[in-house]
């Protein structure tokens, strides 16, 4: 049975998608800076357990939001005395570009924050009309006491709730709740709204971009697990607030930190690795082959000699698949051959179904790599028939983790 790690209901549950489509949401970065090897991971992780759901044969619409809208784009485009649109514009292409060079090719849309206007003053009226947010001096905020799940997702309770507030205005009614709606002078970046000039709240720049492409519920939402509170939590307010149906999101997918010398690797810390960089020094295989060898939900101590170990594992791997692929083909092959990969793909596809088991399935890829490679040592040809087949198969297993 496929299963998969629920944030929401902390558990693994089977997975059932809503259609014979699985939408797949993954939060892209605020576009304000290059991106680091934190990031990376996350990407990486999404990219394939998606590559893994098409490798089943399913139907995936995987859409990430990039946040262009945002007081950070804002304050460094001052800094830098450029716009913020175009400031966001660089680091979006500078994002993609690191996608690319990491392999990732699994997103079909990326969805700007900046073209969603309408939708996001859409949902901040229905909100306003149900009650449940409220407008003030500064903005439209959306009130917590509302909506009496909120916390169900990162499991605070009220007073952790309070405490954690992340933004200070004394025009909100309670410090938990959080902003729709900030309003700004004219000399800023902003929107007309029927709350005047402004910009919107990051948390609704998120539903508005997924709820126009996927309705009211769907299947995966993922993130890096510092999301889950506030960013996620509020997500789930606004939008079963809005539209009175639960759940929002079937799947709650988040990932595990990376560390770096016992600390996060963030911006903030500054002790980040940027991608950039990393791919001068490591290729993606080696990389990919790193982050895979470790479940998605553990958090990675950054290490440069595991780098270079998962370098040479993806090496022998793919050397060994080539020895294989190099066997003369003849008539004296054997069948025999078929009935292990069956049972190492039945090993693999366990793997990744107990909730994305990836550092097993690799492991799993490795062996049959490795006797592939000595059955074509061994019987020095191979029905050609027979060899097509396990090509095919052992291809598509290592491209779920975008090794071949
Ligand atoms: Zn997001």
């Amino acid at each position: 049975m496929f299963e998969l790690y629920d944030t929401l209901s902390r558990s693994k549950k089977a997975f059932k998608p809503v259609s014979g489509e699985v939408k797949v949401f993954v939060c892209g970065p605020t576009v304000y800076d290059y991106l680091h090897l934190g990031h990376a991971r996350t990407y990486i992780a999404f990219d394939i357990m998606v590559r893994y759901l098409r490798f089943l044969g399913y139907k995936v619409r995987y859409i990430m939001n990039i946040t262009d809208v945002a007081d950070r784009i804002v304050d460094r485009a001052l800094k830098l005395n450029t716009e913020p649109l175009a400031l966001a514009k660089q680091f979006e292409k500078a994002f993609l570009d690191d996608l690319a060079s990491l392999g990732i090719t699994s997103i079909d849309r990326f969805e700007r924050a900046s073209d969603y206007i309408p939708e996001i003053i859409g949902q901040v009226s229905g909100l306003v009309k149900r009650g449940i947010a409220y407008e003030t001096n500064t903005g439209v905020y959306f009130e917590v006491s509302q909506f009496p799940a909120f916390g169900k997702l990162s499991g605070l309770n009220k007073e952790e709730l309070g405490l954690r507030r992340f933004e200070l205005c004394s025009s909100k009614k309670q410090p938990e709740d959080f902003s729709l709606w900030r309003k700004y002078p004219r000399d800023t970046l902003g929107w007309d709204s029927p709350w005047g000039y402004g910009r919107p709240g990051w948390h609704v720049e998120d539903t508005a971009i997924s709820m126009k492409h996927f309705g009211n519920t769907y299947d995966i939402h993922g993130g890096a697990s510092e999301l889950i509170f506030p960013h996620h939590e509020a997500e789930i307010a606004q939008a079963e607030a809005l539209t009175g149906e639960i759940p929002f999101v079937r799947y709650w997918l988040h990932t595990g930190l990376l560390n770096i010398g016992g600390r996060k690797m963030s911006k903030s810390l500054g002790n980040v690795i940027r991608i950039q960089d990393a791919v001068k020094v490591f290729t993606p295989a080696q990389l990919r082959y790193y982050f895979a060898s470790f479940h998605y939900r553990r958090p990675i101590t950054l290490s440069e000699t595991q780098i270079k170990r998962a370098g040479r594992a993806a090496k022998r791997l793919q050397d060994n698949f080539m020895r294989f692929n190099q066997t003369p083909v003849g008539t004296r092959g054997t069948r025999s051959i078929i009935s292990l990969v069956d049972k190492f793909e039945a090993k693999f596809k366990r793997f990744m179904e107990d909730d994305f088991d990836t550092p097993r399935a690799l492991r799993t890829l490795a062996d049959l790599s490795q006797l592939l490679s000595f059955h074509a040592r061994r019987k020095r040809q191979i029905d050609p028939e027979v060899k097509a087949v396990v090509e095919r198969r052992f291809r598509a297993m290592a491209d779920v983790f975008g090794l071949v």
